[in-house]
């Protein structure tokens, strides 16, 4: 029998969309709208899109409004705004209200490694943390989930596919779990040659062919580099050997990712592609709530296609697995290398192949450490985003 109102655990219904202006962030606000009282967006933050911000801030009221891009908050736009609601600015807004008592849960939403002090304070405070920004476990796994444990906090996936193995898992205990696979769509480039992808324009690596996401994921779904943070992202988060993770193509994005057991059952998630579905599932489980995304259709005929990945022709995956094994600093240099190699892409100043070559050359550069602190990453990170930036100018 499924339970209808939100169990009560603290008061996780009052809730912080870090990353509001994004896709993940506009997504989250949708399901607050339609879960209704008592869940609510209690505070909101953007980093350039002030607007837009600001028209949600009026539409929710929420207690707290971070604008984290210091140079945009003089002047904004507060009328519409009760006196109750209190403004923040600057990077330092993300970790103060991810450890305000209001606050019960934290949809880590932001892009990229900016994510990561807000996601850890999070977990240091004890809250539920519905996790999009995979960057942060990418960067700082072992701290951030270290962070949960000792701090009695609840770390839910929002990526579909690890809320699709967190779903699965259910069906079985620790032990009897085989190997977990994510699947993956492939991106614009599954059935490109080589020269396509030499070739490849920003608008075509921009052109996924199931999702709508920023632009960031999408050219790392583009690499498949997106498949390598998630080989990473589940081994910290199911605390799972690299070697039990496997990476199948799944063109329709149907099947979010499954479990198999010991006894070679296998335990899948599916639903039509809509993100609304896992950040849905991260604010209310264990319940399960009526939800605004589309149903599956079975009046239909359709076909599920399922193939193996091929790590010669999308190398970002072997480096996925390779920093899911080795852990340590790796994490840290291949997220900020790729985090730059991207913008660099975007900006027209390297060939989309250039984008996992360079992660690929910097992570073999660095001086590996088996067990940074923060400080350590956060240096080794601007380290990789100035030597990727040194060699893009060098080619
Ligand atoms: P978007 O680019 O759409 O949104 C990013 C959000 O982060 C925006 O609100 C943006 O603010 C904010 N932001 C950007 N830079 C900074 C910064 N330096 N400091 C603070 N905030 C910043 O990204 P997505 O929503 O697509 O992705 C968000 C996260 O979720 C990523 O980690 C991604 O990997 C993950 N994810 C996304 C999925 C998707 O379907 N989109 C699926 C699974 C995971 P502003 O817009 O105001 O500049
Ligand atoms: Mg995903």
């Amino acid at each position: 029998m499924q339970v209808n109102q939100p169990s009560s655990y603290k008061n996780r219904t009052s809730i912080a969309v870090l990353g509001a202006t994004g896709s993940i962030g506009s997504a989250t606000l949708d399901v607050i709208r339609h879960l209704g009282s008592p869940w609510r967006a209690a505070a909101l933050t953007a980093h350039s899109q002030i607007a837009s911000l600001m028209q949600s801030a009026r539409q929710m009221q929420p207690d707290l409004v971070a604008i984290t891009d210091d140079c945009l908050v003089e002047g904004v736009d507060c009328s519409g705004l009760t006196d109750e609601v209190r403004l923040l600015r600057g990077a330092e807004g993300l970790v103060q209200i991810a450890q305000d008592p209001r606050i019960g849960t934290v949809v880590a939403a932001v892009v990229g490694s900016a994510g990561l002090p807000s996601t850890l304070a999070a977990a240091k405070a004890g809250k539920r943390l519905a996790l999009a920004n995979k960057e942060a476990l990418v960067v700082a796994g072992e701290l951030v989930m270290a962070a949960v444990r000792q701090h009695g906090g609840e770390l839910i996936p929002v990526d579909s596919e690890h809320s699709a193995i967190f779903q699965a898992l259910r069906a079985g205990s620790d032990k009897q779990v085989a190997r977990i696979v994510l699947t993956a769509s492939g991106g614009p480039f599954r059935n490109a040659t080589q020269a396509e992808m030499n070739a490849a324009t920003v608008q075509d690596a921009l052109a996924h062919p199931t999702w709508q996401m920023g632009r960031k994921i999408t050219i790392d779904s583009a690499t498949m580099m997106n498949k390598a943070l998630e080989i990473i992202e589940a081994r910290w988060l199911f605390g799972i050997p690299s070697d039990k993770i496997q990476v199948v193509i799944h063109p329709q994005s149907i099947v979010h990712s499954m479990v198999e057991f010991t006894d070679g059952s296998v335990v899948a998630q599916l639903s039509p592609p809509d993100m609304r579905l896992p950040i849905q599932y991260a604010l209310t489980y264990p319940d399960r709530l009526a939800s605004p995304c589309p149903k599956m259709n079975f009046a239909q005929p359709w076909n599920l296609e399922f193939l193996p990945a091929d790590p010669q022709r999308f190398p970002a995956l072997t480096l996925g697995w390779e920093v899911a094994n080795r852990g340590g600093s790796t994490g840290a240099v291949l997220n900020a290398a790729n985090e730059a190699a991207v913008g660099l892409f975007l900006a027209g100043k390297i060939k989309f192949p250039a984008i996992v070559a360079g992660c690929r050359r910097i992570l073999e550069e660095h001086n590996y450490s088996p067990s940074p602190e923060l400080e350590e990453l956060m240096r080794l990170d601007q380290w990789a985003r100035e030597e990727i930036h040194k060699w893009a100018a060098a080619c």
